[in-house]
């Protein structure tokens, strides 16, 4: 199967810059104005709304996180990370019980199903917490050379259906196997032609199988907000 390369979108990566350097300078400006610091009067005081912290710039967090003692790159369980041989059963790991319930319901209905074909459904990963969103984004950004190759393959924290509990990404290659067969009558479909692991809920697919699949995230309306 070919796909066609992804649409060009030249003002997405320079927006995300933006938001970002925005929302660091609200976040400094904050810890200044707590430690009562005066800031220069060319200082930007309208750089980002607090709703454009929120929802925009995570990397703001991991700096509160850091001012807190706690060391860069400590993300773990809390945030969605998951050990080795985790299943959808597991739900003491809050990338499995943070998962929206339709979601994980069908999934355990499935997995149920599954095991008595001897297919075991393992979380690969789940729900994840913003910050750790932005870690994997920074990382595909290293990894691809650009925010816009990367964005191929992850999602910012504002786009990702990760944060929201909405995906989850399954392993191992008989669990995907039987999913792509068999996913569709449990309401799970794969998205992304790129990525054989990561399934959401299409509830619709029930009555008329998954709908057709992006050719990867880039192409995912969604993602361009
Ligand atoms: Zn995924």
């Amino acid at each position: 199967m070919t796909y066609s390369k992804p649409a060009r979108t030249t003002t997405r990566p320079i927006r995300i810059r933006r938001i970002r350097v925005a929302g660091l300078l609200v976040v400094i400006a904050a810890i200044a104005a707590a430690l009562g610091y005066q800031l220069p009067a060319s200082w930007p005081s309208t750089a980002a709304s607090p709703s454009d912290v929120l929802r925009g710039d995570h990397r703001g967090l991991r700096i509160e996180r850091r001012l807190r003692g706690e060391p860069p790159g400590a993300l773990g369980e809390a945030d969605g990370a998951v050990p080795d041989g985790v299943t959808v059963f597991d739900d003491r790991y809050p990338a499995v019980a943070n998962l929206d319930p339709a979601l994980h319901g069908a999934l355990r209905l499935a997995a149920t199903d599954a095991a008595g074909d001897g297919v075991e459904f393992y979380v690969d990963s789940g729900w994840r917490s913003p910050e750790y969103q932005e870690q994997l984004f920074d990382e595909a950004i290293s990894k691809y050379g650009s925010e816009e190759e990367a964005a191929r393959w992850v999602a910012t924290p504002n786009t990702s259906a990760h944060v929201s509990g909405d995906a989850v990404d399954i392993g191992r290659s008989d669990a995907t196997a039987w999913l792509s067969e068999r996913g569709a009558a449990y309401g799970l479909c794969q998205i992304y032609g790129n990525e054989r692991w990561h399934y959401e809920l299409r509830p619709e697919a029930v009555d008329h199988g998954c709908p057709a699949m992006y050719a990867d995230a880039a192409h995912d309306p969604r993602m361009r907000q």
